[in-house]
């Protein structure tokens, strides 16, 4: 290839139609179905993208708004993309406008391959590690804040059992605050998880209404795996009799349970709590 080609080739591609057939595609991985089908999706905003970065994934399209490769911030994510073969797309106002979400939208987008984990090998998991079990969770900002939350106390990774929403959604993405680039997160129906559990040497926690024992007074044997029910049924009988224990968080007032990932964080953080440091 002729230099001026490469340096061409190496260029952001200049785009002023909606009816680009790029600019449809990046669109439609709103749609799971899309997301499914192709493994990617789509994030937006700077600092999410630059989390993405330094945790070493690369992208497939950098999406920019004209005049937004200005910024130092945005200029230097288009040269990492474009050293790493991307494709960088300048858009117009419009076209972003279109692409980003409606509230809070931003100038700089990506999209990237979708990763998903294998359940851990137990013999290969630290002695005091801890996994996170989520049954069939159904809310995408409840998954993204969970994913977060399991970041931000250094579990290690999330199992995501049975039919669950897509931890690649915009909104459940947008949620995780980057932290979807960090946590690894596997899918299994509920029969292999409880074939899973089997191998599993240390406490299965499930958090149930009817739990018999105060979360807080719990000694938990690592490594640890913590169970959440989804946010309607709450946990299913079958995975409920796979816990080596059923944990309650305490209630003073007139309900009866916490916001899913309200309890999540309250449970990981009970059991993180020795790994923790301010
Ligand atoms: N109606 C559901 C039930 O009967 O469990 C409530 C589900 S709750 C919104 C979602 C999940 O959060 C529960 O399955 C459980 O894992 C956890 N959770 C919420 N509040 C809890 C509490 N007070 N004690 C134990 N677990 C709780």
């Amino acid at each position: 290839m002729h230099p001026a080609d490469r340096d061409a080739a190496r260029a952001p591609r200049v785009i002023t139609s909606l009816q680009n057939e790029q600019v449809k595609f990046i669109r439609s991985l709103d749609m799971r179905k899309v997301r499914r089908e192709t493994g990617l999706f789509s994030v937006e905003g700077a600092a999410l993208i630059i989390t993405a970065r330094d945790s070493g994934w690369l992208p497939r399209t950098l999406i920019y708004a004209a005049g937004e490769n200005q910024r130092p911030i945005v200029g230097g994510l288009v040269e990492w993309a474009l050293a790493a073969g991307a494709d960088c797309l300048e858009v117009t106002e419009a076209i972003i406008a279109k692409l980003a979400s409606k509230e809070n939208p931003q100038n700089v987008m990506a999209v990237f391959e979708q990763r998903w984990a294998l359940p851990p090998l137990a013999v290969a998991e630290p002695a005091d590690g801890t996994w996170l079990a989520l049954e069939q969770v159904r809310d995408p900002g409840n998954l993204g804040t969970i994913i977060r939350t399991a970041d931000a106390v250094g579990a290690r990774g999330i199992m995501l059992i049975g039919a669950s929403c897509d931890p690649y959604s915009p909104e459940a993405a947008r949620a995780t605050m980057g932290s979807i680039f960090n946590v690894p997160v596997a899918r299994l129906d509920q029969p292999s998880f409880v074939q899973w559990l089997a191998s599993w040497p240390g406490d299965v926690v499930g958090t149930h209404l009817s739990g018999t024992d105060d979360f807080r007074t719990v000694a938990y044997r690592s490594p640890t795996v913590l169970v959440m029910g989804s946010e309607g049924a709450g946990l299913s009988s079958e995975l409920a009799a796979a816990c080596t224990r059923l944990v309650k968080i305490p209630m003073a007032g007139r309900l009866d349970s916490l916001n899913l990932a309200v309890a999540t964080a309250l449970a990981l953080y009970q059991i993180r709590g020795s790994h923790l440091r301010v």
